[in-house]
């Protein structure tokens, strides 16, 4: 029996130093803290989080839509960039239903006209489509669905009180149709190695991505296994039907968080071929601003998916590629300014291999008049 509280929290919204390139979130809130969806495999098991007993004890934060009304209202330096509900949690476990808190935050987030980034393993989301929609229309909003299997049976052993699959496919198909400026996909992650990773599963996770109309899916193979919540992890196998896959994935891990580069070198390819095949993008589209920040954006989000479509193909990464493109979120002015004064070499991490990449980009935009077109070519 999940037991709820209520608590007021100081802070609502966290400023991240670069947004990440999968869900392109510049800020985080969580309307709640502990998540009686309860998945077996959950991170906020880990000691790093500090959560105990997080799927038995929920609290509720208090006033959070008025206190985020006034942050955003007081905000003269704050920009309006994409907002990603949810950290640990998921803010449409169970009790949203009967409370609305999230909504609630949601008309808020709408009234400042801030984008946004919501995954879940829940359909209740479908009902504040009309919400998210005007988010959509206004700037940007895109949900996600964390889907890693079609098997129901296996999905309710490990997600015991999430929406199961066959919901969340329906949820796609519903909100690619009451609200089509949403960009709706799946979240396949984590991948759990021999419980979810052959090629059937993940054929058919990407098919019925494709089939309800997502927009994207993006994959994350390798489950993390990091002390309590390994530990958590690894004994509710042991005692059920799937406990023949306990031996494989300890010798797979080794002791360690992630398994072996080599396990990433063999799935990743796979997985990139599977969503060719069906023809679904594996990167979210961007969000855009309208501001000085617009080509500085395009740019980095031209950047961070070379580099992160390289990886998967090459099984390396591209450091310097990253950091070129995580920097310049954080540029004060133009990338075009600093294009015609000629000093691109200035921006950090920006090497004459990067220079020489993007030079045709910025090329095309002196040839356009303002404001016609320019979005056209990336
Ligand atoms: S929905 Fe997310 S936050 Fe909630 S228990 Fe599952 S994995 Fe953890």
């Amino acid at each position: 029996m999940v037991k709820y509280r209520y608590k007021e929290f100081k802070s609502v919204l966290n400023k991240l130093k670069y947004p990440d390139s999968w869900f392109w979130a510049r800020y985080t809130l969580n309307t709640y803290s502990g998540c009686a969806h309860a998945c077996i495999y959950c991170d906020a098991r880990s000691q790093r989080y500090y959560l105990e007993d997080f799927e038995n004890e929920v609290v509720i934060k208090t006033n959070f839509d008025k206190k985020l009304d006034q942050r955003l209202k007081r905000a003269r330096t704050l920009l309006p960039d994409v907002i990603a509900p949810g950290g640990v949690n998921d803010a449409y476990q169970p009790i949203e239903k009967k409370i609305e808190h999230t909504k609630k935050v949601l008309q808020v987030i709408a009234k400042h006209k801030f984008p946004i980034n919501i995954a879940t393993k829940s359909n209740l989301v479908v009902r504040d489509s009309d919400i998210l929609q005007n988010i959509a229309t206004d700037t940007w909003c895109t949900v996600g669905f964390s889907i890693t299997t079609t098997n129901e049976e296996l999905a309710s052993f490990l997600e015991p009180y999430s929406s199961p699959p066959s919901e969340r496919f329906e949820a796609i198909k519903k909100i690619k149709k009451q609200a089509p400026n949403i960009q709706v996909g799946t979240y396949l992650m984590p991948i759990i190695p021999f419980l979810e990773d052959d090629d059937d599963n993940l054929e058919d996770v990407i098919k019925q991505s494709k089939n309800s109309g997502a927009d994207f899916v993006l994959f994350s193979p390798g489950l993390t296994l990091r002390d309590s919540q390994a530990n958590f992890f690894i004994k509710k196998l042991m005692n059920s039907k799937y406990n023949k896959v306990v031996k494989p994935l300890l010798e797979l891990y080794k002791g360690q968080i992630y398994p072996p580069a080599e396990y990433f070198r063999k799935i990743h390819p796979k997985l990139l071929n599977l969503c060719e095949k069906y023809n679904i993008p594996v990167r979210v589209k961007r969000w855009i601003p309208s501001d000085y920040r617009k080509w500085n954006y395009k740019i980095s989000e031209l950047l961070l998916n070379k580099e992160y479509l390289n990886g998967l193909r090459t099984g390396k990464s591209g450091k310097t590629m990253m950091w070129a493109g995580l920097n310049l979120n954080n540029l004060e002015e133009s990338i075009i300014d600093v294009f015609k004064r000629g000093e691109l070499s200035q921006i950090k991490n920006f090497t004459g291999k990067i220079i020489e990449f993007i030079t045709p980009y910025l090329e095309k935009t002196k040839d356009l008049k303002q404001n016609t077109g320019i979005d056209k070519f990336l």
